[in-house]
């Protein structure tokens, strides 16, 4: 009946779902375990405002290829992400960049640290945080440390549960220091939010006779594996088709070789009853309270209401069953476990993985969209 059983309704599935749909006039269904397509990007109106329900997704790329496929099925709100963190009692951008300087220090010595800063580094060049700590010069060790403690060491302990030099550097390289004046959170080319929406663009995605979906469905309720022979089996018959998998790859597999671990969020919203709450977007508490930030959606989408609905998330451990997992942990213990069910995975001839999830991988939106383009054209070539 189905060519393709892809299991996810997020960027990953849905991309592929589409290409299938449109370029290989193949039947392909998708199966989610939620109530909704979109996945993590699913944003729905609360008091007329546009709500990411799964915490703030900006979009950004470099990808002209990205940012040209998604035009296909959304018009863009040009829209450039700020924010600020909560440093000793005041409100400064970042990334750390020059405006941060003056916003903290008294002005000889931002003046003095920056033109440390100039001397060492490129102009508008991104320095990480752990390498930046590893400077000789007297004055930038200081700028390093204050910034490590103030910016980093707490707001990692929150997030990740661990220090920042215990987490892959990849991680804490994501808000490096800038040796400049741009204050917005990403430089990418291309920056915007759909229009009307991410739910919006995925149901114009996924808008296609040859796409069924099912929601409220665990696969594992439908879909069987059979570890002997390698073989899978939809509504117990035998599934020659392919499996675009996006979900947790230990799950796939009965946590065959131990859990791998994930980090949540408890998301907690608040709906308040004046114009607006706070000046922008983001505001990061690294070192206050036990959320990690507050955001506020109106200034993501602009809406007329007297009301405005705010987001503080509290990271927490991942628990089976009782959470969602959003970010797997990069660690090297558990990239060695990952890499046992990749290798695991090989045996099986008609599983494809893709996402954050299935690869565990810390994919940004527009990499997951890359990802998703890129196998879809291996699929289109197998079919030719
Ligand atoms: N980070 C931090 N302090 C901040 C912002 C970020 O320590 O004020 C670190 C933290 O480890 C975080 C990582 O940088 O997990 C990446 O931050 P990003 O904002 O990209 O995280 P995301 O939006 O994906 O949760």
């Amino acid at each position: 009946m189905f060519d393709y059983i892809i299991v996810g309704a997020g960027f990953a599935g849905s991309i592929i779902a589409e290409r299938i749909a449109n370029e290989l006039n193949k039947k392909v269904l998708i199966i989610e375990k939620r109530n909704h397509i979109g996945g993590n990007c699913y944003d729905e109106r609360v008091e007329n405002i546009l709500v990411h329900k799964y915490g703030p997704h900006l979009f950004h790329t470099n990808f002209k290829e990205v940012w040209n496929y998604l035009s296909n099925f959304t018009r863009w709100d040009v829209y450039h992400h700020k924010v600020l963190a909560f440093i000793d009692g005041k409100k400064a951008p970042i990334p750390f960049n020059f405006n941060t300087l003056y916003e903290i220090f008294p002005n000889e010595l931002a003046k003095k640290l920056e033109q440390k800063l100039l001397q060492n580094y490129k102009y508008n060049s991104k320095i990480p945080i752990l390498e930046l700590k590893n400077s000789h010069d007297e004055d930038l060790k200081f700028l390093a440390d204050f910034i490590y403690e103030k910016i980093f060491l707490n707001y990692t302990a929150k997030q990740w549960g661990m220090k920042p030099e215990e987490i892959d550097s990849a991680v804490t390289a994501r808000v490096p220091v800038f040796i400049g004046k741009d204050d917005r959170y990403f430089n990418d080319t291309y920056q915007g939010l759909p229009k009307e929406g991410y739910t919006k663009l995925f149901h114009n995605m996924l808008n296609h006779p040859n796409i069924k979906i099912m929601l409220n469905t665990d696969f594992k309720e439908i879909m069987k594996v059979n570890f002997q022979t390698h073989k899978l089996y939809f509504f117990n018959k035998e599934f020659n088709g392919k499996l675009i998998y996006t979900g947790m790859i230990d799950e796939l597999f009965d946590y065959k070789f131990g859990e791998l671990p994930y980090r949540s969020v408890d998301m907690r919203f608040e709906t308040i009853e004046k114009e607006y709450f706070q000046e922008n977007a983001t505001i990061n508490y690294p070192n206050d309270y036990d959320f990690t930030r507050i955001t506020e959606f109106k200034h993501i989408h602009p809406a007329n209401s007297d009301k405005t609905v705010i987001l503080k998330e509290y990271p927490q451990k991942y628990v089976k069953n009782e959470n969602t997992p959003y970010y797997p942990i990069f660690t090297k213990e558990n990239q060695e476990r990952y890499n046992k069910y990749l290798e695991y995975k090989q045996s099986f001839e008609n599983i494809i993985l893709v996402g954050r999830l299935a690869e565990y991988k810390y994919y940004d939106m527009d990499d997951i969209v890359k990802r998703a383009i890129d196998i879809s054209v291996e699929l289109l070539n197998e079919n030719i």
